[in-house]
């Protein structure tokens, strides 16, 4: 195996609507070094900026189960492709269980991942400053779990592990979709949401990263050499 240079970067922000950033900042911070265990994978300093709630209203809608959600197109709009802009490439939006009501999306939901073909993380966080994850789950924050959770998603989907570590933890005995999921069966299986990031290598992606990177300076020498040519041939 050639060994890579390439890691998996991320610069991630959250957008919040808390009014006690370091409060938000901390719980952020302390998933760094759990975000790191993956290999191959190097987390910047989280940024997070706060949105006024009543200024910035998320566009909602009804999904065909009955379910209110926020509409991936204005998160995206709004969100990420301004801070994209900024070089980020994790966008989080967090916001208390009174929003999540004032805005009449599903009291069932705490988080949700947007997984597509971009480039970027995105999804949001619901949890209230001083709560909890529910007892007989685990003994954390709930905005620090789910925050793990959310990303955990992520980190399934860029690696290209997810049918690896179904197979691995024979997550295929689930009938159901749900748990058939690596990060629900670590969080909710398992009860142990930190435990999944080791699990989860970035290397062949890493490795094909590297590749990229050196077909791409094969092709400008050959993009070179034949400007290269066409000079010389324009001497004669
Ligand atoms: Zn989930």
């Amino acid at each position: 195996m050639v060994s890579s240079p390439y890691k998996m970067k991320i610069k991630p922000i959250i957008y919040t609507t808390s009014k006690d950033l370091e409060w938000v900042k901390e719980e952020c911070e302390k998933a760094i070094p759990v975000m790191e265990t993956s290999p191959y994978v190097q987390v910047e300093e989280f940024t997070v900026l706060y949105l006024d709630p009543k200024k910035v209203v998320p566009v909602t809608y009804i999904d065909s189960e009955g379910v209110r959600k926020i509409a991936f197109g204005w998160f995206e709009t709004y969100l990420s492709d301004t801070a994209k802009l900024m070089g980020f490439n994790m966008v989080g939006y967090h916001f208390s269980k009174e929003e999540r009501n004032n805005w009449d999306l599903d009291e069932n939901f705490n988080g949700m991942y947007w997984t597509d073909s971009n480039d970027s993380y995105e999804f949001w966080v619901c949890a209230d400053k001083g709560e909890w994850s529910p007892i007989n789950r685990s003994d954390l924050p709930q905005f620090y779990r789910i925050l793990l959770h959310e990303v955990a998603h992520g980190f399934t989907h860029f690696s290209k592990r997810r049918e690896e570590l179904i197979s691995k933890y024979k997550l295929d005995k689930y009938k159901d979709d749900y748990y058939r999921l690596p990060t629900h069966y670590f969080d909710y299986v398992k009860r142990d949401i930190e435990a999944i990031f080791p699990e989860i290598s970035f290397e062949q992606w890493s490795l094909k990263k590297y590749l990229r990177s050196l077909l791409e300076q094969l092709l400008e020498m050959l993009l070179l050499k034949k400007a290269a040519q066409k000079e010389t041939e324009e001497d004669y």
